[in-house]
């Protein structure tokens, strides 16, 4: 029987299926204390996610496929080869935002590994660019696949997980587990519009929140430092005690050697 309810929201569960800062800690997290536990998300939080790589204005600017099919008219000079322009053209993208669809740099952390999947053997800038935009559809449907649930589960299986961010974030024992963690998608059980007079950077979180409080749960991953911050202040919520425990990237800087003498306790 299981123990306790863990809500996740989209900042949880993103570590979880792509590698970000966060993934190390996440997996750590979820096998070290909730393996016998029941994780829940809501619907709208897995749709958050489905949001962020969904490029539905389709513009040189904010759309990263769009902006590949350039590499068409390529004209080699000097030492830049078609997967070099490709890089280039993925960071030429639009600024800003930590995710969100139009940041480029999120762009390139996602698509870069599928530039290095193309074959060096295609010299063609026409046929490079049409190999390239099938490869980056078909990570989209990979991702999008992955964040849907069936019968109402997620299954989440390390083995199974996207490069992202590189790999340099995670161990490589990591990959040693073979269970996999299964993630009830539950229908949403408020209306969005109820957060609408919220701020636009917080009205998602609140909302998560509050649905994970109103199903009970025992504690809330979340991966966002801000979240606490952002958290629904209804009579309801605040009625209802529940621990918010926030990833941390400290998991991957001890990885990476980059753990100041603070962080580490001594
Ligand atoms: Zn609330």
């Amino acid at each position: 029987m299981k123990r306790f309810v863990i809500g996740l929201e989209s900042s949880s569960i993103m570590p979880l299926i792509a590698v970000s800062p966060l993934t190390q800690d996440c997996y750590e997290i979820i096998w070290g204390r909730y393996l016998s536990d029941t994780l829940i998300v809501h619907n709208d939080s897995v749709d958050e996610l489905k949001s962020i790589f969904n490029f539905r204005a389709n513009t040189f600017f904010s759309n990263p496929v769009k902006r590949m099919e350039k590499i068409r008219d390529f004209h080699p000079r000097g030492e830049l080869s078609l997967k070099g322009a490709a890089m280039k053209l993925l960071l030429d993208g639009q600024m800003g935002g930590w995710v969100g669809n139009k940041n480029s740099r999120v762009q390139t952390f996602f698509f870069s590994d599928v530039v290095d999947a193309v074959s060096n053997d295609i010299k063609d800038p026409a046929h490079f660019a049409g190999v390239l935009v099938q490869k980056m559809k078909a990570k989209l449907a990979r991702y999008n696949q992955m964040l849907t649930p069936a019968n109402g589960t997620l299954t989440v299986d390390i083995g199974q997980i996207l490069p992202y961010w590189g790999y340099h974030n995670v161990s490589p024992s990591l990959f040693t587990e073979k269970r996999t963690l299964k993630i009830q998608v539950l229908p949403d059980n408020e209306l969005s519009e109820v957060f609408e007079s919220y701020p636009s950077a917080t009205r998602r979180d609140a909302y998560h929140y509050h649905m994970l409080k109103k199903e009970r749960v025992e504690q809330i991953l979340v991966g966002d430092a801000n979240y606490s911050k952002n958290i629904c202040s209804c009579p309801g919520c605040r009625a209802y005690e529940c621990d918010v425990k926030v990833l941390k990237d400290t998991s991957r800087k001890r990885i990476l050697n980059l753990t100041s003498p603070r962080e580490s306790g001594h």
